[in-house]
């Protein structure tokens, strides 16, 4: 196979990114909530040394990547990663993995369960990265109004807060929609109402599908909603 008849799109899509030095190619992998387990990551060390150069690098979307994989090794670092369960990342217009802190898992500031809404949303809505959408989409979730994972900064952004117009004053989620970063970067826009998970579950659902129904290629979420304004968005998703 030559350069010209790669198939560089779709090698993309099953997290197999072309470098900037020729002939060269990242791995870029990726894992529910961040959390790889020991053989795992024994893996990626063993392909790093294999087929790379010895090293990994840590994402900013918790996954990791393995540079400098030639492109004649590819089917036989998949095979491996298939064998090991390691999932790959990916790039282009797609749904990108879903990043979160720890929340109450073992941070002491966590009010939520980040990581099993991290995999209600794969599991029970089926929103998986890599999913085909019109433009890159991203999805964040904090454990607490501290909000390490910067959820103002992706198009569905979520993170723990306490209900205080609840009678027990009992731990919700509060959601930002719109954000972006790149060359036009925007912060989303906050709801008005700490919801329940199953609220966000079903916010999450009907973001993603108007998304995907309705933006152009190359439009992220943030333009859409200022193209047909913030009000008639929220209708759309019947906020
Ligand atoms: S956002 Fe809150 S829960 Fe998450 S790591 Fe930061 S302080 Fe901890």
């Amino acid at each position: 196979m030559t350069p010209q008849t790669i198939d560089y799109d779709a090698l993309k899509k099953r997290g197999f990114l072309r470098q900037k030095q020729e002939g060269f190619f990242v791995l870029r992998t990726r894992i529910s909530s961040g959390i790889y387990k020991k053989e795992q990551l024994e893996k990626l060390a063993e392909i790093s040394e294999k087929y790379g150069r010895g090293f990994i690098h840590a994402t900013v979307r918790q996954g990791l990547e393995v540079p400098f994989i030639r492109f004649q090794d590819i089917a036989s670092v998949e095979n491996e990663l298939d064998g090991a369960g390691i999932e790959r990342g990916t790039s282009g217009p797609r749904l990108r993995s879903t990043t979160s802190c720890p929340g109450n898992n073992w941070c002491k500031q966590g009010l939520i369960d980040t990581f099993s809404l991290g995999q209600r949303i794969e599991k029970d809505l089926g929103i998986i990265c890599g999913m085909d959408l019109p433009h890159k989409f991203k999805i964040t979730i904090s454990g607490c109004p501290n909000t390490c994972t910067r959820p103002q900064g992706t198009e569905i952004g979520i993170h723990g807060q306490v209900d205080v117009a609840s009678s027990d004053k009992r731990a919700g989620f509060a959601v930002y929609l719109g954000g972006c970063g790149g060359r036009t970067p925007r912060n989303g826009f906050k709801l008005d109402k700490i919801y329940s998970e199953s609220e966000v579950l079903a916010i999450v659902k009907k973001v993603v599908a108007f998304f995907k129904d309705k933006a152009k290629p190359k439009q992220r979420l943030a333009l859409l909603i200022e193209e047909i304004g913030r009000d008639n968005f929220l209708k759309e998703i019947s906020e």
